[in-house]
């Protein structure tokens, strides 16, 4: 293999008419740090016409007319910073009087970073690393890096022909610019598939975004999986007729362990001397009364002698008749849904309930006017459970990178890195003489996380 070929293979350059010569490698000083360059020349056979009118070239009516000397920023070699010096030929069109020069694939038309670094540092961003720290391992400026991410914008686009027939529908705090803070998140029940990120969860906003899928499609949707928001079951009447209503299992136990959690505050608050017990043990009033030790004696914090956990949880319960019951209610309706035993569900939410404690009142009253739903919950397999996992990501990504200020940059980097599959189609260099058929790739399809 050549000197030039050599060289091309380890810069994963493809245009064959880049060119090196022997001792093109060179140290250099550039931008203040030692860096590598290598020298290229790029001569492509002479152009069949004119870019600028078109012409035809016959008889050396275009003409080659000197060269001129151009960086490209390439990907780092052996960790250093890398720069290819490119002679490029010019031409002269005799016809129009227009001179232009060679292009090639490895850059975008007028661009000075090689596509090679627009890919690796995009396949960065997949990852869970700050724009700050891509753009230092990549040496471009956060500037590029984010209007890069800010362009995918345009390649993500919603198919308005077809939904899933089981969706899911979540929140998310977002950035201060929009509405509450609060951005809406939906997806692929099935397959944990992220649709979309829309910036407002307002219910006119939502409306008009679903209205844009026509009727027969909005009717396929057989279930929607929702937190226990209201809007959005007006939301899915009016937009999806043949839905079921899901409340998501993971929200209903959330809002029993919250009413059981002021209820134990409360009763914090009128024993002073059990005030530090009742807090150290939160998890313990928590815990599946099932599962708790019964055997095991060991030390409790609080207490003198040994104790079981089931003996710390009797012995907290005697404080207050109305925990004890709000407790056991939480316990059985948690079993309940553990075990999806519908008919205790629904015999505990409508039993008379008037010695439980003020908020898990609240949350019954609640649970009754969303009963179907919440029976939904334990007929149906579907469950937020994915979408809370995006959700978690979201939180990284907005801690990794110190908070977002642009909604629709915050947008892309969830989409990247929730593995959204982007089609990145690179825009086809201007190129009159040169295609080598690599300019649309796919960034999404083989990375994991
Ligand atoms: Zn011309």
């Amino acid at each position: 293999m050549s000197i030039s070929n050599s060289i091309r293979l380890t810069l994963n350059i493809k245009d064959p008419n880049i060119t090196f010569d022997t001792n093109c490698i060179h140290e250099l000083q550039i931008k203040g740090v030692l860096s590598l360059v290598y020298s290229a020349k790029l001569s492509p056979p002479t152009p069949n016409a004119c870019p600028h009118c078109g012409v035809v070239n016959q008889d050396f009516s275009i003409i080659k007319n000197g060269s001129k000397f151009v960086t490209v920023k390439m990907p780092r070699v052996s960790n250093r910073r890398t720069f290819l010096r490119l002679k490029k030929q010019r031409y002269l069109c005799k016809h129009c009087n227009h001179s232009f020069s060679a292009q090639t694939p490895l850059t975008e038309y007028r661009h000075s970073i090689s596509k090679n670094t627009y890919m690796a540092s995009l396949l960065d961003a997949k990852n869970k690393i700050s724009i700050k720290d891509i753009s230092r391992r990549h040496d471009i400026s956060h500037g590029t890096l984010n209007h890069w991410i800010h362009q995918l914008n345009q390649h993500f686009k919603v198919n308005h022909k077809t939904l899933p027939k089981h969706l899911s529908f979540d929140e998310f705090s977002s950035v201060k610019s929009v509405h509450h803070k609060m951005s809406f998140i939906y997806m692929d029940a099935s397959n944990g598939n992220v649709l979309d990120i829309l910036q407002d969860r307002r219910l006119s906003f939502l409306k008009s975004y679903f209205f844009r899928f026509p009727l027969e499609v909005r009717e396929q949707v057989e279930t929607v999986c929702i937190d226990m928001y209201e809007p959005y079951i007006q939301l899915i009447r009016s937009c999806f007729p043949n839905a079921k209503i899901i409340t998501d299992r993971f929200h209903i136990v959330q809002h029993i362990n919250r009413a059981l959690n002021y209820t134990r505050i409360h009763v914090m608050k009128h024993n002073p001397k059990y005030y530090a017990r009742l807090k150290r043990y939160w998890k313990l009033i928590l815990k599946d009364a099932s599962s708790l030790d019964h055997h095991h004696y060991r030390k409790f914090t609080g207490y003198k002698y040994l104790m079981t956990e089931s003996q710390v949880i009797d012995d907290l319960l005697r404080l207050s008749q109305e925990f004890e019951s709000t407790y056991w209610l939480c316990q059985h309706l948690k079993q309940a849904i553990k075990h999806k035993n519908t008919t205790l569900l629904s015999d505990l939410m409508n039993r008379p309930n008037s010695h439980v404690a003020e908020s898990m009142k609240g949350v019954l009253k609640t649970f009754k006017k969303q009963e179907n739903y919440i029976i939904n919950a334990l007929t149906y397999p579907y469950s937020n459970g994915k979408l809370e996992g995006t959700n978690n990501l979201i939180k990284v990504i907005k801690r990794i990178a110190f908070g977002y200020r642009d909604f629709h940059n915050f947008r892309s980097r969830i989409l990247l890195i929730s593995n959204t599959m982007i089609h990145l189609e690179i825009k086809k260099p201007s190129s009159y003489f040169y295609d080598d058929g690599t300019d649309s790739k796919y960034v999404g399809l083989s990375h994991q996380h």
